[in-house]
């Protein structure tokens, strides 16, 4: 019996666990606040205090964080989000603090491959897109049933995909990013100016549910611009089915309005549309799941 010690980095949290790899289950877990600081002793040294109590019972790690993971090295496309841990030698580092083996992934990756795993057995869905829609929007790709890392590690970054040329300049150099206009984020945003009172994602959601017009109107262009994002990906990649997850992605409604927009367009552009099952733990048990088949092959 192989057991992984699975790690999901976050901005705003990072849970370590412990995976028995043939039944998939979590056997213990913790999870602490990410350092406010950046700075790359106090990340790593928060690391080791949060995996030291499990490495003696695992056979190797598996990471799933947020961030591009090239060779081992944590970079983002947006190098303001990650501050001083651009260029973090993640795998050197968490192989110092555990001496095991060990490998990475970005975490909407590891999350995307968990929903494919967990979509019915024996099912015909060959090409899945993974979408969350949170603070930002990230994804992961199974294309052929297989996951799709990147040879750079970039592969499923759908955030910064481009709906609106005019819009307003994303922290990775283009402009008018899904991320800057439909994201958690963009809508707090967007209903800050509207309003003229500063407000976050979850508060202008809640405006919307409770009836507010022009709330639902900003709800309603997030959604018809991931249905856009959708419809765009169908048409190249030959999607069979779509997984939507995130806290705005799950909120009420919100499928059901990509669905609506979705609606409107030719068949060939309409997959199946799925709310994300596997919840909180998908990073720790999708990272967890595909390294054990590369752990298994060495
Ligand atoms: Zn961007």
């Amino acid at each position: 019996m192989s057991i992984c010690l699975a790690v999901d980095i976050g901005g705003t949290k990072m849970a370590a666990a412990l995976v028995d790899c043939t039944s998939q289950r979590i056997i213990d877990r913790h999870q602490i606040v990410t350092p406010k600081s950046q700075q790359p002793e106090i990340f790593s040294a928060a690391l080791a205090s949060l995996l030291t109590p499990f490495i003696a019972s695992a056979d190797f790690v598996a990471i799933a964080s947020t961030g591009i993971i090239n060779n081992g090295i944590l970079t983002a496309l947006n190098p303001a989000n990650l501050g001083g841990l651009n260029r973090f030698e993640l795998v050197d580092d968490v192989q110092r603090i555990t001496n095991l083996p060990t490998y990475a992934m970005n975490d909407a990756q590891a999350a995307a491959w968990y929903e494919f795993i967990s979509l019915t057995p024996n099912n015909n869905t060959h090409n899945m897109l993974f979408i969350t829609i949170s603070t930002g929007i990230g994804g992961g790709l199974v294309l052929n049933q297989q996951l799709q890392t990147g040879a750079r590690g970039i592969s499923g970054h759908i955030g910064h995909t481009v709906v609106n040329a005019n819009g307003p300049v994303c922290g990775c150099g283009r402009q008018g990013c899904i991320e800057k206009l439909a994201s958690g984020t963009a809508i707090g945003e967007l209903g800050s100016a509207l309003f003229k009172h500063p407000y976050n994602g979850h508060q202008v959601y809640q405006l919307a549910l409770d009836g507010n017009k022009d709330a639902i109107s900003i709800i309603h262009s997030s959604a018809a611009a991931v249905a856009e994002l959708i419809a765009n990906l169908t048409i190249s990649l030959d999607l069979d089915a779509v997984v939507i997850g995130g806290s705005v992605g799950l909120a009420p409604h919100y499928c059901k309005y990509i669905q609506q927009y979705l609606n409107e367009k030719p068949e060939l552009y309409r997959p199946r549309i799925i709310s994300a099952q596997a919840g909180g733990d998908a990073g720790l048990l999708g990272a967890a799941h595909w390294f054990a088949r590369q752990e298994s092959h060495t």
